[in-house]
């Protein structure tokens, strides 16, 4: 971090300002121009707040040169990070591919979707048992019922499954759950993040409606600073005045994410577009600019879905999806 000192600054206040800083324990290297005088902060600035610092009478403008957040740069781990789950992984070459309903409805549902899009080449089943939902009165979810569909679903095609967590409290309940999704409205749960920093699951981290990247990142960081660092970003679109998509799809997260983290990230073009026609298009461009992954809705019938079935593809739909991603992919390598 950088702080630019006001012209007139005098030799005591700018001393003060030193002192104060290394009493945050960073060291501070002082270069003395013509017109200005730059401070430079050396080590964990971490605890520095900005905009307080700009607020002083003596400072011009402080600038980061290193992001804030640490365990989750690519600076200090410079190789892409490969997530495994049971006998599968994503990242670092590995593609995930995660699909299955919005939401677990009944048996037949799961059973049925499970086993094509397995058949179809999907590498983890999804299906919600809590559902953050925006009115109160829609179907919330099967909750622990909805959890143990997943788990005969898993038991009957090997397939790691992926859900949704809401409140810390439900924890025991994912004990056998493969991946653990924290959703959009969720990203800066920090207290449920906090939780399942303290467990070695590994964590879908949805970004939020309307967050930053610096933010998405953050929000890994808190997980990571607990002691977990098994997890996966999800680009899932972002809130726009655009009324033709759900959100608008981000896909520019994809390199960006990858320049700034090691950890691997994935595209959910269903919640992007909300619109199953759109899904395939937006799941090739997202394959082609370099994601480590998708997450698709599937729904053995969608026009019956409790939950998102105006984005959700048909079995069918999806086996000609995975049959053009598996081209991309192919004349990527
Ligand atoms: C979901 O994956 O079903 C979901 C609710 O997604 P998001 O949190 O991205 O809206
Ligand atoms: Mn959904």
């Amino acid at each position: 971090m950088i702080t630019v000192l006001k012209q007139g600054t005098t030799k005591e206040e700018r001393d003060q300002l030193i002192h104060w800083f290394e009493e945050q324990g960073v060291k501070v290297h002082v270069s003395v121009g013509e017109y200005q005088t730059i401070l430079g902060l050396i080590g964990d600035t971490s605890r520095i707040d900005m905009e307080m610092l700009e607020l002083l009478d003596i400072v011009d403008k402080v600038a980061r040169i290193t992001e804030p957040f640490k365990s989750a740069n690519r600076k200090f781990h410079p190789e892409d990070s490969k997530i495994k789950i049971g006998n599968t992984a994503c990242g670092a070459g590995a593609f995930a591919v995660i699909a299955g309903p919005c939401s677990v409805e009944n048996k037949e549902q799961i059973e049925e979707v499970a086993k094509r899009v397995k058949a179809a080449g999907a590498t983890m089943f999804r299906g919600g048992a809590f559902k953050p939902r925006t009115s109160p009165y829609d179907f919330q979810g099967m909750k622990a019922e909805g959890i143990e569909l997943l788990l005969e679903a898993k038991k009957a095609t090997g397939l790691p499954i992926v859900t949704e967590i809401m409140n810390a409290n439900h924890l025991p309940l994912f004990e056998e759950v493969d991946v653990i999704q924290v959703g959009a409205r969720n990203m800066q749960n920090f207290e449920l993040l906090k939780e399942l920093g303290k467990t070695k699951k590994t964590i879908l981290l949805k970004r939020g409606l309307a967050n930053t990247m610096k933010e998405l990142l953050m929000s890994a960081e808190y997980i990571m600073a607990g002691g977990n660092e098994n997890i996966i970003l999800c680009e899932r679109g972002v809130r726009t005045f655009e009324t033709y998509t759900r959100n608008t799809l981000d896909l520019s997260a994809v390199p960006v994410l990858h320049n700034l983290t090691h950890l691997p990230v994935i595209v959910d073009p269903s919640h992007a577009t909300g619109y199953a026609k759109l899904v395939k298009p937006m799941a090739l461009a997202a394959a082609a600019c370099g994601a480590d992954g998708l997450m698709i809705e599937v729904h053995n019938q969608p026009s019956k879905a409790l939950c998102d079935g105006a984005q959700s593809l048909t079995p069918d739909q999806f086996d000609a999806l995975m049959d053009q991603v598996q081209k991309i992919r192919e004349v990527l390598s």
